[in-house]
């Protein structure tokens, strides 16, 4: 960096990434009026891109609002190289994700919990998702009354008639209907959560930040100012260097960072600042300050596979959201949880190597992956481009569940609420081989863009957070989003960010 850096005045607190869990954490920490935040933000604060329109979402990758990463090759899908959209604006991934809102089965992190995560258990971080919503007319013991976040399952007159028939078919084969994926029963099939609120997306930055910016002036949010470095005394974190419309500053929190800039960029973040694997950093041609050999490491995301179906009329278009219907189940009857999951797409979705009918549906076959993979730097220079590797499909115990739900997108498909759509299987297609539908499996499986994992919270040599979110060996420093998932939930992740992002605020606060 050529410019000498501008010093900015002194905030309690510095947060780095307005995504789902940055908007959180800085809404939380500035409602204490003498207490300020720094919240710094890579992307646009006024998007020109169309984020509101919810069935607009796939519109908005490669936009001003989307990093616009890729993977590296994947071997385990024929080393496809693979997009990989993170939301860049306020509301991060928020802002341009999908919108489902589910926070997953209390085993999901009761397992936190059994990995040394004290204060992680469902029972832990219930309070936290009920405090984010309002919800009305559902259990009060699992459902929040007065939270700013207002999700609900789609309007059924809104509804697409195939979601409609998509869970009349999946009860048909014996599943049971679950009323609120969020409330008691998480297993079986139904509609989940939306985060649509008066028809328009209800991101992080809608429900939490905007409002909180609006009235509060102990609340900063810098929009493209990219933090690139971190700052150290010793073994203490005192500060954030980053590019604000390409001029260097820094920013020295009184009280401490926090990096909340997603499962990709915090542990780039880390590394660009010497905390590592030394032997990689070191390769990377980073002076390392701190050997911690799990940064970056970890990195899963689920793997989605769709199945496409033709159906003999066309298909009403979308109305609100593509996905608006979902299943869960168990792969296996002794597993604690769900670790499977349909999610109905009333669209053909598929690679694009692949020609599907002109009137179709998709039944999204994913599992909570045993694959791992890493988040590297390429070189020491921030400005070059991370090497993204999910690792999709590495392990082969995920291939053997995907071939399990293909068994049962196929039941579902088969069932009379779908028969009357004259629903038949399209791709791979019904008379697919064993060894055809391997081959299906490789070439259709690709991102469900739920990267979490890589900076993993724990308490043994690998884990990058302890518990309280403080990255271990040094002060002053946390993380605190989707990369803090010791192991991915068994669902969509952007319900637990929030989580996370509400949890933190505690921790950061008590802290004092
Ligand atoms: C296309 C897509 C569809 C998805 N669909 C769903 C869905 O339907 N349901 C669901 O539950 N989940 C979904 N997800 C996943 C979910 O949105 C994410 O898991 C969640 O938003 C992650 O939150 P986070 O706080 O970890 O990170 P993010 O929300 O990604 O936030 C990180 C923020 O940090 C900023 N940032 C990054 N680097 C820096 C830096 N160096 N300096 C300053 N700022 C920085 C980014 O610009 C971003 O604003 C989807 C994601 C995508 C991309």
């Amino acid at each position: 960096m050529a410019h000498e850096a501008r010093e900015l005045a002194e905030f309690d607190y510095v947060v780095v990434g307005a995504g789902s869990a940055g908007c959180v954490l800085a809404a939380r920490l500035s409602e204490d009026a003498d207490r300020s935040v720094l919240l710094l933000e890579a992307g646009p604060r006024e998007a020109t891109a169309d984020i509101a329109t919810p069935y607009n979402w796939p519109a908005l990758w490669g936009t001003e609002v989307d990093h616009g990463y890729t993977t590296v090759p994947q071997a385990g899908v024929g080393g496809l190289t693979l997009v990989c959209p993170r939301g860049r604006t306020l509301g991060g991934s928020s802002a341009i994700n999908a919108m489902v809102f589910l926070r997953g089965h209390r085993a999901d992190y009761d397992g936190w919990a059994a990995l040394g995560c004290a204060g992680w258990a469902y029972d832990d971080v219930l309070p936290y998702f009920r405090r984010m919503e309002t919800v009305p007319g559902k259990d009060p013991a699992y459902r929040g009354d007065a939270g700013p976040l207002r999700p609900a399952p789609v309007d059924p007159a809104l509804a697409n008639p195939l979601s409609a028939a998509f869970v009349e078919a999946a009860t048909a084969t014996g599943h049971p209907y679950s009323d609120d994926f969020n409330g008691a029963r998480q297993e079986g099939a139904g509609w989940p959560d939306l985060t649509i609120s008066g028809g328009a997306r209800q991101s992080a930055a809608d429900a939490y930040l905007l409002p909180a910016l609006a009235t509060r002036d102990n609340l900063t949010v810098s929009t493209d100012s990219r933090a690139y470095r971190l700052l150290f005394d010793d073994d203490r974190c005192t500060g954030v260097e980053y590019l604000r419309d390409g001029a260097p500053q820094r920013a020295y929190p009184r009280a401490e960072v926090v990096v909340c800039a997603g499962a990709v960029d915090s542990p780039r973040l880390l590394l660009l600042s010497g905390v590592g694997p030394a032997d990689e950093l070191r390769q990377a041609g980073v002076e390392v300050r701190h050997d911690l050999p799990g940064v970056g490491r970890n990195l899963h995301d689920h793997p989605l596979c769709g199945l496409v179906f033709a159906v003999d009329r066309p298909v009403p278009a979308p109305r609100t959201n593509m996905s608006e219907a979902a299943l869960h189940w168990r792969s296996d009857p002794s597993l604690p949880g769900a670790d499977m999951q349909l999610m109905f797409i009333h669209i053909p979705y598929c690679p694009p190597t692949m020609t599907p009918p002109e009137h179709a549906f998709t039944l999204g076959v994913t599992t909570v992956p045993r694959s791992r993979g890493s988040v590297r730097l390429a070189d020491a220079d921030p400005a070059s481009a991370p090497l993204i590797d999910p690792g999709y499909l590495r392990d082969e115990d995920d291939v053997r569940r995907l071939l399990h739900g293909v068994e049962v997108a196929r039941e579902v498909a088969a069932a009379a609420p779908f028969a009357k759509w004259g629903a038949r299987e399209a791709l791979p297609g019904a008379s697919a081989s064993a060894t055809e539908l391997r081959a299906f499996l490789t070439a259709a499986t690709g991102p469900y863009f739920h990267l979490a994992g890589s900076c993993a919270m724990g308490v043994g040599e690998d884990a990058v957070v302890g518990p309280d979110l403080r990255v271990r060996g040094l002060a002053g420093l946390r993380v605190a989003d989707a990369s803090v998932m010791p192991t991915i939930v068994s669902v969509n992740t952007n319900a637990a960010a929030l989580m996370i992002g509400e949890k933190a605020a505690d921790l950061v606060r008590a802290a004092g």
